[in-house]
């Protein structure tokens, strides 16, 4: 199926396929992944074992950069399931964050003041391996547009919200109808000044960023953020930059999270790598999350004392904008931790 997929950069004469399209052609076997990437059988069974406890989801436009048959290309261990995922650790938690305290409403969690979170989407483009909402109960956080009234009453009524978070899942997996309606009922509350994205999609399917989006985000009277989710300077290609320049000129303020993963993104010249190749692409890097106790994915931890030294040499080599800022998100506290 996915060999069918056409990306934009690849074969520019040929039809492209829309990004729904790649995103419903998205590899969802472990079997294919192996198969498509030359990795040894070694990997296969610890791939369909982690599949099992959260399924696979590699769309073309990320498979295609990464390096076939090499079983440690930082791309690939981010999507690859392994047999790792089903040790069970004590302090990894399905709700590491304890979300589950904070949802007045369906489909809204208010941890931190001024600030709300929509989840938008129960889907994403990808499943990333060491995602803290691997467990989370999307069927049960996935309103209905009449039970999103619900949620926009909660926002209404609570005049010190001024910012309204979309996130999921991936927001932008959701289409751009529903995503215009629900932007513009929260246009409709005069005290919400921004509206933020937090999305991988155009990282991952930089074809998501299409007309259709860039109509209603252009559009909004809103202030515009979107924090992308990129954890290594590979991810970032031409597609990525040109999705990125189209945000931009859209009137959005780019910003980076990531998340700092053992034997991904786990060294100083990395890390500098994705700073300068963010810059680059018109992106601030804004966090670099330690990662959250979620089970299934103890393998990524790179222990607090190895996470501050990293940053200390980061600090050696780039300028104090390029500087991520390193955290730890505490169930409870009214906002990130520094480390
Ligand atoms: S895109 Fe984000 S929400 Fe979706 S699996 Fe990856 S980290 Fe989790």
């Amino acid at each position: 199926m996915q060999e069918n997929i056409i990306i934009a950069d690849k074969c520019p004469t040929t039809q492209i396929a829309s990004w729904q399209q790649q995103l419903s052609q998205a590899i969802r076997d472990p079997a294919i992944l192996c198969q498509q990437l030359a990795l040894s059988d070694e990997w296969l069974p610890g791939a369909r074992t982690g599949h099992q406890l959260f399924d696979i989801c590699v769309p073309a436009a990320y498979l295609s950069r990464i390096t076939p048959g090499d079983p440690h290309d930082p791309l690939l261990r981010q999507v690859l399931p392994l047999d790792d995922e089903a040790l069970t650790p004590p302090n990894y938690v399905t709700d590491p964050l304890e979300e589950a305290d904070h949802q007045p409403v369906k489909g809204l969690i208010h941890k931190y003041a001024g600030r709300v979170l929509l989840i938008a989407s129960p889907n994403c483009a990808i499943n990333c391996r060491y995602c803290f909402r691997r467990h989370f109960p999307y069927s049960e956080n996935s309103p209905s547009r009449a039970q999103w009234q619900e949620a926009l009453d909660y926002l209404r009524a609570d005049t010190s919200i001024h910012e309204a978070i979309l996130s999921g899942g991936d927001p932008l997996a959701a289409n751009d109808r529903q995503l215009a309606w629900l932007v513009e009922q929260l246009e409709g509350i005069s005290h919400l000044k921004r509206l933020r994205i937090h999305t991988r999609l155009p990282v991952v399917i930089p074809d998501r960023v299409d007309d259709a989006l860039i109509g209603w985000l252009a559009s909004t009277r809103l202030q515009k953020v979107v924090v992308l989710h990129i954890n290594h300077a590979n991810e970032i290609d031409q597609a990525v930059v040109d999705a990125c320049a189209r945000l931009k000129q859209a009137g959005v303020t780019l910003l980076n999270q990531s998340v700092l993963l053992r034997g991904i993104n786990d060294g100083v010249t990395t890390l500098a790598t994705l700073s300068e190749r963010l810059f680059e692409a018109g992106i601030l890097p804004y966090y670099l999350h330690v990662l959250d106790p979620v089970q299934g994915a103890a393998h990524f931890d790179v222990p607090d004392e190895e996470a501050r030294k990293l940053v200390a040499s980061l600090r050696d080599l780039l300028p104090g904008f390029l500087m991520p800022r390193l955290v730890r998100e505490i169930p409870g506290k009214g906002s990130k931790t520094p480390l």
